[in-house]
């Protein structure tokens, strides 16, 4: 059977508040574990004297514990919570031995003038290769709180600086006793920002900001890579109070293109060339990515998946006027019969025998380039 708690706090049955405190104080500062290390006895003891104190300094539970014993008066309550370390303990105590609340000068948070931050936002913009080539400027729209032009984001009418919360002391968390615990929650009356606007800006109802549509102009650096952030600085929520602005970050993803694959600066596309080009050599003209047509020259006798390189044909380089290179890669074409006439299947039956004959092949293709003249 649970222990009567009157006995444990050694008061009687009629004692007032004010006598239950006091018998409590004595006993709590002789079985207090601070000044009892080790000693489990004095911990027991001290935590079936908090549990007394909990429910007979509250004229609620009092009434029940009177009324059905330790059943009624029991609200579920944790011995461990805000035992588990001494810190917290010594914290609690002494806020329960040193009288009045709120006078703890503040540790950290909303010192002067600080506000609240705003949040950083995320803006994501796809473009195609062909924008991050030459760089722009895009026009971004986005609604986030802005920071209020009527009050100048202070809150108040005529931007009157606000005053200190005479509840918290302007500490921004309040402290209320709970039996022997002191329980610290955000204040009510300022919502922890330790300052009152008495007269509410009208237009943002003392915010200091308010909900609207940004509109601004956002420069994607040429040569951008996807996935990039591009940072701009201040653009994001508007800080309230006096509070600094988040950031804008916009995220860059760049489109697949249909002809050029990217490593960095430089740039890769296969180009299908016909069998007989790669063989007797020539020129084919590949459109870059800044739209020029260049020609580029095809060795003789070039193989499928040869790269061939052009020089600063590929993307610029972040912030600098160079350019990386395009790789072409070499895809043959075989001839189809199909796609050929008569005259062009015997040409090729022709060329088998010959290499059949292991035949110097140069003659060859001379006699279908002087047959062909189309290289
Ligand atoms: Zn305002
Ligand atoms: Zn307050």
């Amino acid at each position: 059977m649970e222990k009567d708690y009157y006995e444990l706090l050694g008061v009687d049955k009629n004692a007032n508040v004010d006598e239950i405190k006091k018998s409590y104080k004595k006993l709590a500062l002789k079985y207090h574990p601070d000044r009892n290390p080790g000693n489990k006895e004095a911990e027991e003891k001290f935590k079936e004297i908090t549990a007394a104190y909990e429910v007979l300094s509250d004229s609620n539970r009092r009434a029940r514990y009177d009324n059905c014993g330790n059943a009624g008066a029991d609200g579920g309550f944790d011995f461990n919570q805000g035992f588990s370390s001494a810190g917290d303990f010594s914290d609690i105590f002494n806020d329960f031995f040193g009288g009045g609340f709120g006078n703890r000068p503040r540790t950290k948070g909303n010192t002067e003038n600080q506000g609240t931050p705003g949040a950083d936002l995320r803006y994501d913009l796809k473009i195609t290769l062909e924008d991050a080539f030459q760089g722009m400027q895009v026009p971004v729209h986005y609604v986030t709180n802005v920071r209020c032009d009527l009050c100048q984001g202070v809150g108040s009418e005529g931007a009157i600086k606000p005053v200190q919360c005479s509840t918290c002391q302007g500490s921004g968390r309040v402290r209320s006793q709970q039996g022997f615990f002191t329980i610290e929650r955000t204040c009510h009356t300022c919502y922890g920002e330790g300052k009152i606007i008495h007269n509410k800006c009208k237009k943002c109802a003392g915010n200091g900001r308010r909900r609207d549509e940004v509109n601004i102009s956002v420069s994607i650096p040429k040569g951008v890579e996807d996935g990039a952030k591009v940072k701009v600085s201040d653009k994001g929520e508007a800080g309230a109070r006096g509070g600094k602005n988040g950031n804008l970050y916009v995220c860059v993803k760049i489109t697949p293109h249909k002809v050029f694959t990217r490593d960095m600066a430089h740039l890769y596309c296969k180009i299908p060339v016909r069998m007989t080009l790669a063989a007797l050599g020539g020129e084919i003209e590949v459109q870059s990515i800044d739209g020029a047509k260049i020609k580029v020259k095809v060795p003789e006798g070039t193989q499928t998946g040869t790269k061939l390189r052009c020089r600063e044909k590929g993307m610029p380089y972040i912030n600098s006027h160079a350019r990386g290179d395009l790789y072409i890669q070499v895809i043959v074409e075989t001839l189809h019969p199909k796609n050929l006439t008569k005259k062009q299947i015997e040409l090729l039956k022709a060329l088998q025998e010959s290499e059949n004959l292991n035949q110097q092949p140069e003659g060859f293709f001379n006699k279908v380039k002087k047959k062909y003249s189309m290289f």
